[in-house]
């Protein structure tokens, strides 16, 4: 049990409110009884105090389960007040028991599978594409894990007994491709799937309502919203978060209460900035796809503010040819960004693994923001540059 939650009463109330009313109250319930309006920082990394037999006490019960500890905090590796309020608010916004928050999305990843792998489950199935150092961390074999890649329908097939992990990424970077969460949790019996909802976020899919045990972000993306803190964070029950708690005490990994800060604040904007950058992307994407010089556009059934096209010309051309739209991997931001996953998100797993994922030289991923439509659109239509109609043979750089 969270010993800084804020007790029954507001847990029962808090059972019955609506996502944007928790996006701005979650992890702060406790402040006006306090007489404050805004959350406090703290950056203790120690804490005081005199009493080391309940401090041994303390201490032996993380050691067990990896429970917050109760009552003041020890030091800051095992956990940050002003983290905290942040993990509380994105479990009510995941639906889930827990969160822990680390300090990048790979962070977080790479406690999920050491959490897994300690217990000899070193086999992970996964379903591309990935976030491409998701998907090369498990190829590469990082932490002593083994990969089985296979397509969702593959997933019950793929299981063996040491299986520790399976991961799936929906709508996936970067080509938004879909897959029914439902029907990948059923098909993973008692191993836990792990859904990175970075893309989709609590305001569209909350996967842990689907059966996901581990909901994975991105935190750097659209729950800090405003291109400033990289963090990660997962949802989940509390007996992982437990062994997560764990792992990030021995790692160190842990976030910056700075960043904490800056994350529980992004939360509060969170319904408003993604409903909003979505209605500007699904416009772009009724022009893209009207577009003679576009040839494809993937965008998710669920919607949100990631759009995949691909061009007709030279996606090079596009990425040098934008002038409000910044030219810059990463995604998630207030701003609109747009990068070449063959060059940049997805460069590291080579192309017979880009090729394996779907994703092609001529795609482009756009990070939809909050500019007017019409700016966009005009940049956009600038930067797509004369209307070819026959394709344009590649240039070496995508070889
Ligand atoms: C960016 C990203 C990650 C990695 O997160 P970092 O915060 O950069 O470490 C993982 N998954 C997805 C889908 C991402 O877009």
């Amino acid at each position: 049990m969270d010993s800084r939650s804020s007790g029954a009463y507001d847990d029962v109330r808090a059972a019955s409110r609506a996502l944007a009313t928790e996006a701005v109250h979650a992890g702060r319930d406790d402040l006006a009884g306090q007489g404050l309006h805004v959350p406090p920082i703290d950056l203790s990394t120690t804490y005081p105090s005199y009493d080391s037999r309940d401090e041994a006490a303390r201490i032996d019960a993380f050691a067990l389960d990896g429970a917050e500890p109760a009552g003041p905090p020890v030091y800051g590796r095992l956990g940050n007040p002003t983290v905290s309020r942040f993990e509380t608010a994105l479990a009510r916004l995941e639906g889930t028991e827990s969160a822990v928050a680390f300090a990048s999305g790979m962070a977080a990843l790479s406690a999920v599978l050491l959490a897994r792998s300690a217990m000899g489950l070193k086999h992970v199935v996964a379903v591309r594409p990935l976030y491409g150092c998701s998907d090369h961390m498990l190829t590469a074999g990082l932490f002593g894990t083994e990969v089985t890649w296979t397509d969702p329908a593959g997933i019950g097939e793929a299981l063996r007994p040491d299986t520790g992990l399976v991961m799936v990424e929906s709508p996936a970077n970067p080509t938004l491709g879909e897959l029914d969460l439902r029907a990948a949790a059923h098909a993973c019996g008692t191993v836990p799937l792990l859904a990175d909802n970075t893309f989709a976020t609590p305001v569209l899919q909350r996967p842990a309502e689907q059966g996901a045990r581990l909901v994975l972000h991105s935190a750097t993306k659209y729950l800090g919203g405003h291109g400033d803190v990289m963090a990660g964070v997962v949802a989940c029950d509390e007996e992982m978060a437990g062994a997560l708690r764990k792992i990030r005490f021995a790692t160190g990994g842990v976030l910056h209460p700075l960043a904490g800060y800056l994350l529980l604040r992004g939360l509060s904007t969170l319904p408003v900035r993604v409903r909003a950058a979505s209605a500007n992307a699904a416009e772009l994407v009724r022009r893209l796809a009207a577009d003679p010089r576009v040839e494809r556009v993937h965008y998710p059934r669920i919607g949100g503010a990631m759009i995949a096209f691909e061009v007709h010309g030279d996606p090079h051309e596009v990425i040098s040819g934008v002038r409000l739209i910044t030219p810059a991997v990463s995604l998630g931001s207030v701003d609109s960004l747009i990068q070449h996953p063959a060059s940049i998100s997805h460069r590291i797993i080579g192309a017979d693994g880009r090729e394996d994922a779907g994703v092609g030289d001529r795609l482009l991923r756009l990070s939809v923001g909050l500019e007017d439509v019409e700016d966009l659109w005009a940049d956009l239509d600038n930067a797509l540059g004369e209307r070819a109609i026959t394709p344009v043979p590649l240039g070496e750089a995508v070889r």
